[in-house]
Parts: structure tokens; C-alpha cells; sequence
């Protein structure tokens, strides 16, 4: 089974080892995630159904910036292999297919370090 849709690895610093470290980027229909490849934190989207839009629910404490990324995927929607914009902050992970405009919309669920000590 091939649920794999987005996959690709995006180097910044992470938000908690601060070093400049390759952060993971996943994404399949009903789950996305961001894990950084040198300290193991992990964060996990899930999906939402409606867009409820709070301003300011995006904006925390020591957030980092908002990523915007560009990568080919398949459209879940059209099925057409091309350019989908990926929108990545604090609390929230969008994929949007540049050929129909297809969205998924996903919400933070939860956060875990998956290794137990970062390199330093
Ligand atoms: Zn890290
Ligand atoms: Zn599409």
C-alpha cells in the first residue's frame, strides 16, 4: 500500500536542539509529521475538517518561523504529479496542490523527542 505523499527533508534550525539540522517533512492523508533528524523531536499534524480560523492561535512563545516549501506530489484530488505548496508553522501544516487547488488541512496534535539525548 502506497500512502505515502509528501516526503522530504528540509534543513533549518530546530526549534529544540537549535542546531541547523534536517527536519523531516511527512505527510499521508490522515496524518503529517516534522521530525528533526538530529535531536529526534517530532511533531504530529493530524487532520482537520473544518478551517476554523483564530487569529492569533498561531502565534506562541518561541515559535519559528512559518515554512514555506514547494514540493512535487501526487494530487489526492486530480491526480496530477506536480508542484504543491507546503505551509508549515507552530500549530498547523497545509498542502496545496498548485494544479486544482486541493488542500489539506492539518492541526498540531502532539509533540514527542524520539531519541533520548541531542548531540551537542
Ligand atoms: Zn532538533
Ligand atoms: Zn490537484
Amino acid at each position: 500500500m502506497s500512502e505515502r505523499f509528501i516526503f522530504m527533508r528540509y534543513r533549518t534550525d530546530c526549534y529544540h536542539c537549535k542546531q541547523n539540522a534536517d527536519q523531516i517533512i511527512s505527510a499521508v492523508p490522515y496524518q503529517a509529521q516534522v521530525v528533526c533528524d538530529n535531536c529526534g523531536a517530532t511533531r504530529v499534524f493530524i487532520p482537520r475538517i473544518e478551517d476554523v480560523s483564530i487569529e492569533g492561535e498561531y502565534i506562541k512563545i518561541g515559535c519559528y518561523d512559518l515554512w514555506k516549501l514547494i514540493e512535487t506530489a501526487e494530487c489526492r484530488n486530480c491526480h496530477f504529479t506536480g508542484p504543491h505548496n507546503l505551509t508549515i508553522g507552530c500549530r498547523h501544516f497545509t498542502v496545496r496542490c498548485r494544479n486544482c487547488g486541493f488542500t489539506h488541512f492539518y492541526k498540531f496534535d502532539l509533540e514527542y523527542i524520539a531519541k533520548d539525548e541531542p548531540k551537542t
